[in-house]
């Protein structure tokens, strides 16, 4: 293995595949706020190798994009962009740095749109044209941010990986009721973000539903402690290839194609 393989395969060993940087507007999350620095210290701390890094609803892409460009630790970092057809920037700014956009983010319940709006679709073209994941919030605003809507978008753009966010939701029924669907309708493309969840036992509930290739740790720091939910992660009495796919082997199989921004071209 070369050196350059060899990082980038340590750097997805573990990989939070649901990272933001910044600070929150929504009067939620108490104006919590942090920078780069601040969640890279974090993560390594608890022992996190790569991230999927985003920005909040501040949609500051360019603020987060020139931050991860400029990163010189050991972290594997990745970029995604934040969506949101209200935003006039997002469609012009993933058409200009395109080669550094490793996955987009869709939080339809702050866009207050479900993804499966026809004003969705350009940033869905752009995923399927440009193979890129799709980190779909999902919650309890069912009519708007329902697991219900993102399997319906994993329908219609089959070539488009989709990770739901909070596997489906936080609550036990709307996790289950998203692994089986996934499982039931055959999704391949549907995948579940273990951001937020605390149960162990529904995580592993919903992972022997779908398979362990379709789960991914998350975090959702700078909320969230990422050690919190690699602790959820290594309880869940996982053999010890399924637990590699789910800290980071499935993320850098949907990560594939995309680069750290700022550093060399992907090989
Ligand atoms: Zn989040």
């Amino acid at each position: 293995m070369t050196a350059a393989l060899e990082r980038v395969t340590d750097g997805f060993r573990v990989f939070d595949a649901h990272v933001h940087v910044g600070r929150w507007l929504t009067p939620d999350f108490a104006g919590r706020e942090s920078d780069l620095a601040d969640a890279a210290g974090v993560l390594a701390g608890a022992g996190v190798t790569g991230a999927l890094v985003m920005t909040t609803d501040a949609r500051d892409n360019e603020g987060v994009l020139a931050a991860v460009r400029a990163w010189q630790g050991p972290l594997e970092l990745r970029f995604a962009a934040w969506a949101d057809p209200a935003d006039p920037a997002a469609l012009p700014f993933l058409a200009r740095n395109a080669g550094e956009v490793a996955a987009l983010k869709v939080h339809a319940s702050f866009a207050r749109l479900p993804i499966t709006d026809p004003a969705f679709e350009p940033f869905l073209a752009h995923a399927g044209r440009a193979g890129l994941p799709v980190v779909v919030h999902c919650g309890r605003w069912r009519e708007v941010a329902g697991w219900e809507m993102a399997l319906e978008a994993a329908d219609r753009h089959p070539e488009v990986p989709f990770i739901l966010s909070h596997m489906g939701g936080d609550s036990p029924a709307l996790v289950l009721g998203a692994a089986q669907a996934v499982r039931d309708r055959g999704l391949a493309n549907a995948h579940l973000g273990t951001e937020s969840i605390r149960e162990y036992w529904l995580v592993r509930r919903a992972l022997d539903l779908v398979g362990p290739e379709k789960v991914l740790f998350g975090s959702d720091h700078n909320l969230n402690h990422p050690g919190a939910f690699l602790a959820v992660a290594r309880a869940l009495g996982l053999d010890a290839a399924s637990e590699a796919l789910v800290l980071g082997g499935n993320a850098r199989r949907l990560l594939a194609g995309s680069r750290r921004p700022g550093g060399p071209s992907a090989a």
